[in-house]
């Protein structure tokens, strides 16, 4: 701005031209013919391409030839490290049994070597899929493995402490997670490590107040955790109310139903942000729209364990009620793929299900969810989740070199229930092209696949892990 001629064009990094551009600003302004600038890291112009383009000269133009541009996607609730044990969990296994018999030989053998290798891969594909940020919902017992996977491929992170619970662990009857046992000294004493990643203001990957939650945290574990996530204006993330067994352990933990329980603890409030959420009471709904609590829903995730939540959950309807919903995936064995845009479709046609009520979500409730809601859920809305100046450049750039964007006619519509993933073209992070006609600019894919497969055969290899042999495989 300084020693510039009035009129005379702006210095830009990136400028994106032909643009079908979906802000999602506080009017969901759409300009068919639009323009993004970027300088550094931020956004300083979205608008008309007639507007912007003649303001700027840019170092760097890329078109998006007529297609799609959106806000990255933000993935609320993800268990990025468990990429590496994708696919082995067979669909015979039922829920009581997974945790002793899958999960917790897993945790007491997997190095974090291995992990880094499966959240190398998560994180590609989250970019690939197009989205932008994810948070980790800790379950990393060394949350800088996410660190240094998601500064390597340039994609936004959250992370939290690992495994703070303090009673019983994942599961009342599970044997002991070694390198987690589940006591209130230990999560006390790992609280909030990693919330020194926030200092940096402009910190690709922050730090937010995770517990594991689902009737695995004490009532003194879980005021702690407010009170260390409204000391540092970030967000408290758990699980909770997944399915009816731990409701129901809930309940007669606290003699009561858990999110009226909380709600009379403290616990809830706007930066509270829970995860799965699929059973909730009559009672706890206005526990829940009136504290201004956020949810993360992992339709996927419940729909591949038959748990109920997705068609039978409150989910749309606390949304209507102006709940704050964003999209999370959970992980490799429940929502197998870390892809926002499915997990927007199948929470739109899981809420119309059994309803037959089509217009309880829309396409445009599955992209508001997936950008907006993600970003208020995980406390980056002044950062992230619409195009506009002022706010980071986290960005896709679809194409319409496919069958399904065709015909044009109503491009959200196409996203959501057509072409989906396969449209992600060109992905920005902080001003930074990190994935550019589908590969990532900063690592190799087929060095990562590589990484994943070998850490898989490892880690699998010494649980004396089999795939099940339901059909033959003849080699
Ligand atoms: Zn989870």
């Amino acid at each position: 701005m300084v020693d510039q001629a009035p009129g005379a064009p702006e210095a830009a990094d990136l400028v994106i031209r032909d643009a079908w551009l979906i802000t999602m600003d506080a009017e969901r302004r759409i300009f068919t013919d639009g323009a993004l600038a970027i300088r550094g890291r931020t956004i300083v112009a979205a608008g008309p391409a007639r507007e912007v383009l003649p303001r700027f000269t840019a170092a760097r133009t890329i078109s998006a030839r007529g297609a799609v541009v959106h806000p990255g996607f933000i993935e609320c609730h993800n268990h990025a490290t468990l990429h590496t044990i994708r696919g082995a969990i067979p669909d015979t296994i039922s829920w009581d049994d997974v945790s002793q018999d899958f999960y917790v030989p897993y945790w007491n053998t997997v190095t974090d070597e291995e992990e880094h290798a499966g959240t190398l891969l998560a994180c590609l594909e989250m970019l690939r899929n197009g989205t932008t940020c994810f948070l980790e919902s800790g379950t990393a017992f060394e949350p800088d493995v996410v660190a240094r996977a998601a500064t390597a491929l340039g994609i936004r992170a959250l992370v939290g402490d690992p495994f703070l619970w303090d009673v019983g662990g994942f599961h009342a009857d599970a044997p002991e997670v070694r390198r987690a046992p589940a006591t209130t000294e230990r999560a006390l004493r790992l609280l909030g490590g990693q919330l020194w990643r926030n200092a940096d203001p402009d910190a690709l990957v922050r730090g937010h107040i995770a517990i594991v939650g689902m009737g695995s945290a004490s009532d003194e574990l879980e005021l702690a955790a407010k009170t260390a996530a409204d000391a540092a204006g970030v967000v408290l993330n758990q699980h909770q109310s997944y399915c009816a067994t731990d409701a129901a352990d809930d309940d007669r933990r606290h003699g009561r139903h858990p999110l009226v329980h909380l709600a009379e603890l403290g616990v809830l409030g706007p930066n509270a942000m829970f995860a799965h959420m699929n059973v909730i009471r009559e009672d706890e709904v206005a526990p829940i729209v009136e504290s201004g609590m956020a949810i993360s829903w992992n339709a996927p995730a419940s729909m591949m364990w038959g748990v109920g939540g997705a068609t039978g959950g409150r989910h749309a309807e606390l949304y209507r009620a102006g709940v704050t919903v964003g999209l999370g995936s959970d992980s490799s064995n429940w929502a197998n793929s870390f892809d926002i845009g499915r997990a927007a479709t199948l929470a739109i046609l899981a809420a119309r299900d059994g309803r037959r009520d089509r217009s309880i979500l829309t396409a445009e409730d599955g992209l508001t969810m997936a950008t907006v809601g993600g970003a208020r859920a995980t406390g980056l809305s002044h950062l992230i989740g619409s195009l506009e100046p002022g706010k980071r450049a986290d960005l896709v750039i679809r194409t319409d070199d496919l069958p399904e964007a065709h015909p044009p006619t109503d491009p959200i519509a196409a996203i959501l229930y057509a072409s989906g993933s396969k449209s992600v073209r060109t992905v920005v992070v902080d001003g930074r092209v990190v994935i550019e006609d589908g590969r990532p600019v900063l690592l190799d894919a087929e060095t990562i696949y590589r990484g994943a497969d070998a850490a898989a055969s490892a880690v699998l290899g010494r649980m004396g892990y089999r795939a099940p042999a339901r059909w033959p495989r003849i080699g």
